[in-house]
């Protein structure tokens, strides 16, 4: 046992389907996500990273050790990823993140094209975002398993929203067609946690 645990998962394996598929679900968090805590656990066992935060970790990335920054990331990412998703979710933000997603993008169907954009011509592995900068919000992309929160990033603010466009993440049922992926994924998206994320950040 280590510092940093598998978060429990709000929903069954197979919760999300037809969009992500139970057997991507059970090996992309039962054995992606766990070796990401392992092998973060590993990474700052009996050094002075151990008595950091996760988030002051990432915040100091560049002069991490690859290990710590690669599967530190991969925690958070992964833990950020399972919370805004769910069963029987998907449809429009509502409230005060819709008023600021058209006031920001000018309507949800920009945000949602922006952003499926983004995802999809992120090159090789990585994530798609929607964070909060200075109370404004904004769409980006990291590589790897960096994020927003890293002082590394082109983008820096608080993430509310991931997309994991890393192969493992789509490969299974979806093979080569990632855009797919994409316009599917917003059929699971719990925006009331975003909501909540978004409350939180401001
Ligand atoms: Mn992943």
């Amino acid at each position: 046992m280590g510092k940093y645990n598998l978060p429990e998962l709000q929903y069954s394996y197979d919760a999300l389907e037809p969009y992500i598929d139970a057997t991507t679900m059970k090996i992309h968090f039962s054995k992606h996500h766990a070796a990401y805590v392992n092998n973060l656990n590993n990474a700052i066992a009996g050094t002075e990273l151990e008595s950091k935060s996760l988030e002051e970790l990432l915040a100091s990335a560049a002069m991490l050790p690859t290990a710590v920054r690669n599967n530190g990331g991969g925690h958070f990412n992964h833990s950020l990823f399972w919370s805004i998703m769910g069963k029987n979710k998907g449809g429009v933000p509502s409230g005060k993140l819709a008023t600021e997603i058209n006031s920001a993008f000018g309507s949800f169907e920009n945000f949602k094209n922006d952003f499926s954009k983004t995802a999809a011509t992120r090159f090789g592995s990585g994530w798609a975002w929607l964070l909060v900068k200075n109370g404004k919000l904004l769409v980006s992309s990291t590589p790897n398993q960096d994020n927003p929160l890293m002082d590394v990033a082109e983008l820096k603010g608080i993430p509310i929203l991931g997309l994991d466009v890393w192969e493992h993440a789509y490969y299974l049922k979806y093979q080569n067609r990632r855009p797919e992926y994409i316009e599917n994924f917003f059929n699971v998206i719990d925006w009331d946690a975003v909501s909540k994320r978004y409350e939180k950040a401001l």
